[in-house]
């Protein structure tokens, strides 16, 4: 193939196309490391995308392949759905299948959830996604949840958004083995065009809120550091033990059931740097909260502080933030940035800034500089706007 070819489903698979689903990608607005403490985030679903072209089998065979992997071509059985079995990114695909028809008792009381998929037919997947990889804005939720809403929509199943998201959680982390939140799913199938979704953790009570960006010429930007994370096997599987850690010797559940005024006790009891886990939790928790107020009672212009302060927690009692994103950060709120903060998983990703649409390109240049400077890598900085979730595209 000729670097100039993109893959497409028709130089790939020879089944009729039935549809194309699309699923964004999200940043996370405000609300870090809060999902899997039961807490609040308050992400937005972006224009960036994954877009699947789907064709039908008649048989009982899943495949898939992705632009993403020019001319592989990943193959599963609905009969031998395992996730032992599925191969590198094809998991986030399969993986989907195999979690719809598993009892989900994580995520309901009923005994029969599981989604009876003895009469589904095999389906042929192509991927194309411009939602750029480990960047923090969840490529890997976007692929999943393109996935579920057009198994959901072609298998006529009688499922809800929030079920799906769910289903999309519980694949990522027992198909692909990343011990990743709900969030990331809930903000792809849930998003609104200029809203986010404020999303309660524990009770997945979804709630979306108008960002007003738009028509207060705000735009939010991203600054991809291209420093790569390591989900599955970095920091963030240790905070997530120190946060269970702090839970367990103050007593509660998860720490979305303490608050500021615990604060005191939880110095007392705890040592220095579980402490400084559990504090940045509660005070995140906090922050998502009153972001949402601001939002709703003086706009969007008004929660500067706010992604300020998230950003100084996470590199400072969370500590998963580096120096690019530092730098990041700094820079953008020293050259006309509202607020600023890193955002996703920690340890590299990408970085937000909200900014007057009038100062972007300042803000653009000033971070360039600044990264020319200190002899980092390029970084790449783009504007995203809040959009609508997963949905099936016309024609
Ligand atoms: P992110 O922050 O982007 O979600 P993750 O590590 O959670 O990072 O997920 C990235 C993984 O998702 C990739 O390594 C790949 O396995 C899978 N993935 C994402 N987009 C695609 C795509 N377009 N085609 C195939 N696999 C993809
Ligand atoms: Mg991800």
């Amino acid at each position: 193939m000729s670097t100039t070819d993109s893959p497409t489903f028709d130089g790939i698979f020879d089944t009729e196309v039935v549809g194309r689903w699309q699923a964004p990608g999200r940043v996370n607005l405000i609300g870090e490391h809060t999902d899997y403490n039961d807490g609040f985030v308050l992400p937005l679903a972006i224009d960036r995308a994954t877009t699947i072209t789907v064709g039908r089998r008649n048989d009982r065979l899943l495949r898939a392949s992705s632009s993403f992997e020019p001319g592989v071509v990943h193959e599963a059985s609905l009969d031998a759905l395992d996730p032992a079995t599925l191969d590198g990114w094809s998991a986030y695909v399969f993986g989907i299948a195999w979690a719809l028809a598993k009892k989900l008792p994580e995520v309901t009381t009923s005994d029969d959830v599981a989604i009876d998929l003895s009469e589904a037919f095999g389906l042929d997947i192509f991927v194309d996604s411009d939602v750029p990889v480990g960047a923090g804005l969840s490529s890997s939720a976007a692929i999943e949840c393109s996935v579920a809403v057009a198994m959901a929509d072609l298998w006529n199943l009688d499922v809800t958004r929030p079920f799906l998201a769910s289903v999309g959680q519980y694949s990522e982390n027992h198909a692909v083995g990343a011990p990743t939140g709900i969030m990331d799913q809930s903000a792809s199938l849930l998003g609104r065009a200029d809203s986010a979704v404020f999303l309660d953790c524990r009770s997945l009570d979804a709630e979306v809120i108008d960002l007003g960006f738009a028509p207060a010429s705000l735009e939010l930007l991203v600054i991809d550091t291209r420093v790569e994370h390591a989900h599955a096997t970095g920091g963030y599987v240790e905070r997530r033990a120190s946060c269970e850690k702090g839970a367990a010797a103050l007593g509660v559940t998860s720490l979305r059931d303490l608050d500021v005024s615990d604060l005191e006790r939880a110095e007392s009891l705890l040592d220095d740097e579980t402490y400084r886990r559990v504090r940045h939790v509660i005070t995140e928790n906090q922050r998502v909260l009153d972001t949402v107020r601001t939002l709703r009672e003086s706009g969007p212009g008004a929660i500067g502080a706010l992604l300020d302060a998230s950003h100084v927690s996470m590199r400072d009692d969370f500590e998963i933030s580096v120096p690019e994103l530092d730098l990041a950060v700094s820079t953008a709120q020293s050259t006309g940035a509202v607020g600023a903060r890193m955002t996703g998983g920690g340890f590299g990703g990408a970085a937000i800034a909200l900014v007057p649409s009038d100062s972007r390109e300042t803000v653009t240049a000033a971070v360039l500089e600044a990264f020319a400077a200190a002899g980092y890598r390029e970084p790449t900085i783009f504007a995203v706007h809040a959009a609508d979730g997963a949905h099936r595209l016309e024609g």
